[in-house]
């Protein structure tokens, strides 16, 4: 695979600080050294997720990287976004496992967690030593969480739950679940030890997309938890939502890592391919696509940075990253479309890589709130009314 070369048409590396800069560049290397020589082996045996680079993920800081203290990197929130961005420039996948330890099953325990709940559990996540899985999705609920049927009933000093969860990244993987069940006062979230009486997880096979993470369906049949295992400051649904604000600000990021892999990609390749006597690159169509693809790209990362921006003032409204995960995956989705067009047969091959960005990125386009969900989020705030 040729060497990586970003797209940057509006100098956006001028405008960032050294840190940003070093905290990108430095996943980038992880990226292609280390991550990229495996991903083919990955993808073509049973599908699964390279664990063994889940150590140096963890030195590197690539676990609940912008959060503070026990262990954490403490990035501001464009170091963070441009960490996930590099992830994702190489798979989904991988951009995936670092946002559902992060995003999903840290930032809980971190936000609605107790200090002990803390201290338990999140230097050894910030580590890669723990790893964590967010179980809120059901077979029958997807869009509309709160349906759910899981339930957790208070038996004595503790809870006893009892649901089924799918599609669940790391669900057979973990040693810990984010779960979010309804009890008699709502909502509530639980931190279940995967190793626990009635838990079950079992890897959903067959998946076209994010073939390099593995995702399982999860039973839990009278599994037992302490009281101490409940997350006390998550009430209701705006705790898995705030869950999900977090993992979705570093989708819309990604987003754009995969689109930029695909654009580089396809430019070294149209100069490459001679058709009708010239380069691919010469011909009208070819650059009108390349056009769209940088044009897009480069939209994608001012309207990503504003936010990052306003996330780091404490200005952020979830709207905000509604309009950023909807417009960067779709964005990106156009672009590896276009790219795998660009490159013919040839671009349905996993010798190269817009084929497999652009399936991950269907599902990018559906978890995490739907792209129709989003934009129904988007349509509520402009209207003031809910469409139905
Ligand atoms: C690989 C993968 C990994 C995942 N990882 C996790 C995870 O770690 N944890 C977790 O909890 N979940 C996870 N998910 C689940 C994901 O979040 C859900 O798939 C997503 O929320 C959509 O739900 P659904 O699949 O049930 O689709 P549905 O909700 O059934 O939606 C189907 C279609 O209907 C549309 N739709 C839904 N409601 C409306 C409406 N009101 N109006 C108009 N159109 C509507 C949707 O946009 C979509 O096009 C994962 C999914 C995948 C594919």
């Amino acid at each position: 695979m040729a060497e990586f070369t970003a797209p940057d048409f509006l100098k956006i590396d001028e405008i960032l600080s050294d840190e940003e800069r070093m905290a990108r560049d430095s996943v980038r290397e992880f990226v292609s050294k280390e991550f990229m020589p495996l991903l083919q082996q990955h993808i073509r045996q049973d599908g699964s997720f390279p664990m063994e680079l889940v150590p140096q993920l963890g030195e590197l800081g690539m676990f609940g990287a912008n959060l503070q203290g026990y262990g954490c990197a403490g990035m501001n929130n464009i170091a963070y976004g441009l960490v996930l961005q590099e992830l994702e420039r190489g798979d989904s996948g991988l951009r995936s496992f670092a946002s559902v330890q992060g995003s999903l099953c840290m930032y809980p325990i971190h936000t609605y967690g107790t200090e002990a709940q803390r201290e338990r559990w999140l230097p050894g996540m910030a580590q890669g030593e723990l790893i964590g899985c967010f179980g809120l999705t059901e077979p029958d609920f997807g869009s509309h969480v709160g349906g759910m049927l899981t339930r957790a009933e208070r038996r004595g000093a503790g809870w006893v739950i009892n649901g089924t969860k799918r599609w669940i990244t790391n669900g057979s993987v973990a040693d810990l679940a984010i779960i979010w069940a309804q009890t008699d006062q709502g909502v509530r979230g639980f931190v279940v030890e995967t190793d626990r009486d009635g838990f079950e997880a079992r890897d959903i096979k067959g998946k076209f997309s994010l073939r390099a993470s593995v995702t399982s369906e999860l039973f839990l049949q009278d599994v037992e938890v302490p009281d101490e295992n409940r997350l006390p400051g998550a009430e209701g649904l705006s705790g898995p939502l705030g869950c999900l604000n977090q993992a979705r600000y570093g989708i819309a990021w990604g987003a754009i890592g995969a689109a930029m892999a695909c654009y580089d990609e396809a430019v070294q390749y149209v100069k490459d391919r001679i058709v009708q006597g010239g380069p691919l690159a010469g011909k009208q169509l070819t650059q009108e696509k390349l056009v769209y693809m940088l044009t897009e790209i480069t939209k994608a990362q001012f309207l990503i940075l504003r936010i990052a921006q306003l996330k780091d003032q404490g200005k952020l409204h979830h709207t905000m990253v509604s309009m950023a995960k909807r417009n960067n995956v779709d964005t990106a989705l156009q672009i590896a479309r276009m790219a795998r067009d660009l490159l013919g047969a040839n671009g349905i091959v996993d010798d190269y890589q817009a084929m497999r960005h652009m399936v991950n990125l269907e599902t990018v386009r559906t978890y995490e709130g739907t792209h129709d969900i989003h934009t129904l989020i988007l349509g509520e705030h402009i209207t003031g009314m809910r469409a139905l």
